[in-house]
């Protein structure tokens, strides 16, 4: 294969206890849309129920089906509109809704507090089948003030009502103990990624996802000479290049050049642009075939490519999808359970 990679549920268990303990009471509801961020939608959900999730989130109905025909017990919200509410009945969902309430099966209604996205301004006397009452924060990664205004607008608008409250993601869970209401909807952090794009071993979390190759081929570029399209690498002197069976068609984006990798332990760079399904690294000597190439893991974060590629962890995550015929999945539980 050309590449493996790796999910430690394990570790998505330990981060869901760390969660936990930093919710204070809290419940965890276990965000697991966009097929666990890339990183498996049933294991990921299976792991987050034994570290004491009590709910699962994800976008939409497919998602929640496909979900629903391994995991039969676990309560299952989605959070995006829904056009079929019989089937999601049916399959004993529960819905997030703005101003139309469907029948018939458990709703949480979205209150938009500053998200500018779905949601109503208020909600007056709920309809009896009206369970939850929730909001989304814009801001609880880089602007904390913007997302307490937005709780006090949340606090004041249901302050009536007698329903589960739930506002936090992420990076309000762990950082605006003011967000935590009755439950909050935890993705990236599961997965041990940073919601601030940071370090994610500052919140106690650890990576679950790691993402190995090797080296397929090296080659001694002559001085002047160059790897991979529009000649974006140039070789200043003679270097020892390595060649990665590995590009942007399996989730390595493009734009990743300069970023770091380990070969054999080392760290190396990625030079020229990466192509759809071969990436190079600078070497500084000559090494075997099958010399093991660590791609994210192994102290190499997400977090790191992202900075790189002008983007996000989560872009990265749920863009690195196991494809089976370019990349082998194994799932590893580092507690043996
Ligand atoms: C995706 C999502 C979350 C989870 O956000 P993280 O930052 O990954 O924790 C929570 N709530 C809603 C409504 C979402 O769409």
């Amino acid at each position: 294969m050309r590449s493996e990679i790796t999910i430690d549920v394990g570790a998505v268990r330990r981060n869901a206890r760390t969660l936990l303990g930093a919710l204070e009471g809290a419940e965890l509801w276990a965000v697991v849309k966009a097929n666990g961020y890339g990183h498996g939608a049933a294991d990921c959900a299976r792991a987050a129920i034994e570290g004491g999730a009590t709910a699962l989130c994800v976008a939409t109905l497919a998602e929640a089906l496909e979900l629903r025909a391994t995991l039969p017990e676990p309560r299952i919200l989605v959070m995006g509109p829904v056009d079929d509410v019989g089937r999601a009945r049916d399959a004993r969902l529960e819905l997030v809704v703005g101003d139309e309430i469907p029948e018939g099966l458990p709703v949480h209604v979205k209150i938009d507090t500053g998200m500018g996205r779905w949601g109503v301004s208020e909600l007056a006397s709920p309809a009896r089948n009206v369970v939850g009452v929730m909001t989304h924060l814009a801001t609880a990664d880089s602007d904390p003030d913007f997302a307490r205004t937005q709780l006090a607008r949340f606090r004041e608008a249901t302050a009536h009502l007698d329903l589960v409250r739930h506002a936090a993601n992420s990076a309000a869970a762990l950082r605006i103990p003011e967000s935590r209401f009755d439950a909050a909807r935890c993705g990236i952090a599961l997965y041990g990624l940073s919601p601030f794009g940071g370090d994610p071993a500052d919140d106690g979390l650890e990576p679950a996802l790691s993402w190995r190759s090797e080296i397929a081929l090296t080659r001694l570029l002559p001085v002047g000479e160059s790897t991979g399209y529009g000649r974006r690498f140039v070789a200043g002197r003679d270097t020892w290049i390595g060649i990665v069976p590995v590009g942007y068609a399996d989730g390595f984006r493009r734009d990743l050049t300069e970023a770091r990798v380990l070969v054999d332990g080392e760290p190396r760079r990625v030079v020229g642009v990466v192509s759809m399904d071969a990436l190079a690294v600078e070497l500084d000597r000559d090494v075997a075939r099958g010399t093991p190439v660590t791609l994210v893991g192994d102290g190499v974060r997400l977090e790191e490519h992202a900075a790189v590629a002008g983007t996000i962890n989560y872009e990265l995550a749920t863009r690195i999808e196991a494809d089976p015929t370019r990349a082998r999945r194994v799932v590893i539980d580092s507690e043996g359970a």
